[in-house]
């Protein structure tokens, strides 16, 4: 039996013994992986339930890809570890661990300890009533006020555009049933946000509030560069609104010339020539018109970059849950219908 097969075969929603995988990237985590480990191994067993946690090591260059190793070899059958030849960033670790998990429950987490691993409880208790998706949003956030202002801007955007209604998308402990799992292992493109993905394939989704703690150790991974790179990966994967805007800034600005045109006109009229400098604001009009001509030319690009944008991404669209009843119409036997009908010798 396929790894795939097996997965579906076991899906089954809201069952209370659904197994449990924890997906947690690791880049330069040495100090942190130990606790890490530990306590994420004390709240699985706690459960009582069949779990495993992947450990996706995405090109350390520190002790935390041996550490890895014999963490695994240590905890056969419930410790795995994913090594990545290289740094391919925290969205692209976690979507290896997600094509590695083979539970019916797949926990998303960082390595760090922000979030406390003890919250894996509560997230699969959730889970477990049926949810496609389970969010989290954190309580006292700790993190520095730069960081919490843009992040609250950028969800507030999201949800607008999603239309999902999650506050915390930056938060990564989440938890996401097989269904939506399986979804996202389809969607090939390369800049991912995993939440909102995720969100863009659920149905029913819910939060739960969580503890939020300084990061443990060590310094965060994102610098302002690779932050300001990931929130365009979140703007990229949800939307092509900003293509859109152009075309709206292009009828904006050439209605306002138009306007401008006119205004000028009449008053020309009303208090002759020398009010209108001479021909010199009849020439802004002008150009304002064209100006919003060339942004509309570009906001049609856009609208076709768009489209060439989500075919390129090829992502499916859409999934069935079940089909039920049965057809009354026969298959048709397959191989008979052909475009060169073989000539009788
Ligand atoms: N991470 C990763 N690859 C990267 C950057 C980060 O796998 O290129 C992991 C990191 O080890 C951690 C998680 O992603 O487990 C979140 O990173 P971090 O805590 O630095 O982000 P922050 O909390 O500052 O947003
Ligand atoms: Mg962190």
């Amino acid at each position: 039996m396929t790894e795939k097969t097996m997965g579906k075969a076991q899906s089954t929603i809201s069952n209370p013994r659904s197994t449990v995988s924890v997906v947690i990237p690791v880049f330069n985590e040495e100090e942190n992986l130990e606790e890490l480990i530990d306590r994420c191994l004390k709240t699985c067993t706690r459960m009582g339930r069949t779990f495993e946690i992947i450990l996706v090591d995405d090109g350390s260059s520190d002790e935390s890809r041996n550490m890895i190793r014999r963490a695994a070899e240590k905890n056969l059958g419930e410790i795995v570890g994913v090594l990545l030849n290289r740094n391919y960033g925290q969205h692209s670790a976690v979507m290896a661990g997600l094509a590695e998990a083979r539970g019916e429950i797949v926990i998303t987490l960082d390595a760090d300890l922000q979030n406390p691993p003890e919250e894996i409880e509560n997230l699969v208790r959730k889970a477990d009533e049926g949810f496609d998706v389970v969010g989290s949003v954190r309580m006292h956030r700790r993190d520095t006020l730069f960081r919490r202002i843009s992040s609250r801007l950028i969800n507030r955007v999201v949800r607008m555009s999603t239309g999902v209604d999650m506050h915390d998308y930056g938060c990564m402990l989440r938890a996401y049933n097989r269904r939506v799992v399986d979804a996202m292992l389809q969607c090939h493109e390369r800049s991912t946000f995993i939440p909102v993905l995720a969100n863009s394939f659920a149905g029913r989704t819910a939060e739960i509030h969580v503890k939020h703690a300084e990061r443990s150790a060590g310094d965060s991974k994102y610098g302002l560069w690779k932050l300001i790179n990931l929130q365009f990966d979140l703007l990229t994967s949800m939307t092509t609104f900003p293509l859109r805007l152009l075309n709206l800034l292009g009828v904006i600005i050439s209605g306002l010339g138009f306007g401008f045109g006119i205004f000028l006109f009449i008053m020309r009229l009303v208090y002759g020539p020398d009010w209108a400098a001479a021909g010199v604001f009849t020439l802004f009009a002008i150009l304002f018109i064209f100006i919003g001509a060339q942004f509309l030319g570009m906001g049609l690009l856009g609208e076709y970059i768009g489209r060439i944008y989500s075919d390129v991404r090829a992502r499916p669209r859409y999934f069935v849950e079940s089909v039920v009843g049965k057809s009354g119409v026969e298959e048709r036997p397959q191989g008979q219908v052909s475009l060169f009908p073989k000539q009788k010798a």
